[in-house]
């Protein structure tokens, strides 16, 4: 596998970042528009979601329970920029899994391979027995850790699985251009990859968006803030959990997502600093101007509601 590691602009341009980002109120926006709704007597396989931090979702039933791009081994900004070796962090998984009460899942669904979708998604899959289910390059990162053949499953843009009630369209999506203008990390994966290793060996792979249904309702996964026109046409969905980090222009995200999936509610995911611990309280990662995408929301999609969801409690999604 040819591994390019970051080059030596890559510590400057960071730091310009850090200096260029403000604190601009995301954090208050994001415990203002927090779900806060309790729910007493609910059916019995009514989805329910946890949210994990970055992208990550747990998504149950009841019956059927699946992770998506679960990712909880947190580094530090210089650790993952200067290519330092990553592991995944077992304590901190195990512990994730019994938060979410899940000790067997049925599948963990990665959008794509960067390290903060994939490195810790086979270590959920063989903690719980899961099929890991994503692209080429994510079925590399399993066979790595140790997976076998049977416990992994590579989908193509266009795909559908079923999963108890649950059933899953892998939708051809696009990475935003995250970083200064451009895809972190492209290329694919193309020999197995053993950790520790350094988050830029996880390359981007195919990228997908989730259209998930259950009898009654659906929702949308965007795991990177791009998109392609026209992705979602034919589909109406309850729910968009949208990746909202590095993207390129809130309109155009919510008129090609949430706009014609006709979503009654949009929660941002993806948008919490995850160079810090998972534990501590989620704080706006640089540069993600909450306010303008609560702004531009309230002019592009007046009748949507934008929620925000606490990291690691369960909320009643649709019954
Ligand atoms: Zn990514």
């Amino acid at each position: 596998m040819t591994l390019m590691k970051f080059p030596m602009k890559w510590p400057m341009l960071t730091i310009s970042l850090i200096l260029a980002a403000a604190c601009n109120g995301g954090g208050r926006l994001y415990k203002e528009k927090m779900i806060h709704d309790s729910y007493g007597l609910i059916k019995k396989d009514a989805v329910r979601v946890t949210w994990m931090g970055t992208a990550g979702l747990y998504v149950t039933d009841g019956e059927t329970g699946f992770f998506i791009d679960p990712f909880v081994s947190r580094y530090g900004l210089m650790k993952v920029l200067w290519g330092s070796p990553l592991s995944p962090q077992h304590q901190t998984i195990q512990d994730w899994i019994n938060r979410v009460g899940c000790h067997h899942a049925d599948a963990v669904i990665v959008s794509h391979s960067h390290y903060d979708h994939a490195l810790d998604a086979p270590f959920f899959a063989l903690k719980t027995g899961a099929q890991l289910i994503g692209s080429g390059s994510t079925a590399w990162i399993g066979r790595g850790a140790g997976l076998s053949e049977n416990q992994i499953k590579i989908v193509r843009g266009g795909d559908r699985i079923s999963l108890g009630k649950f059933e899953v369209v892998f939708i051809k999506s696009r990475h935003s251009k995250a970083v200064l203008g451009r895809v972190p990390w492209p290329g694919e994966i193309t020999a197995p990859l053993i950790p520790p290793a350094a988050a830029s060996d996880y390359r981007l792979g195919e990228i997908f968006s989730l259209f998930v249904t259950h009898p009654g309702s659906s929702f949308v996964h965007l795991g990177s803030a791009g998109y392609f026109e026209d992705m979602f046409v034919g589909m109406e969905a309850h729910t968009v959990f949208l990746s909202i980090a590095g993207r390129e222009d809130s309109q155009n995200l919510l008129r090609c997502t949430a706009l014609p999936l006709k979503a009654k509610q949009i929660i941002p995911i993806h948008f919490d600093n995850f160079f810090k611990p998972l534990d501590e309280e989620a704080t706006m990662i640089w540069g993600v101007d909450m306010p303008e995408f609560f702004e531009t929301a309230s002019m592009v999609a007046p009748d949507i509601a934008v929620r925000t969801m606490a990291i690691g409690r369960e909320f009643l999604l649709f019954q």
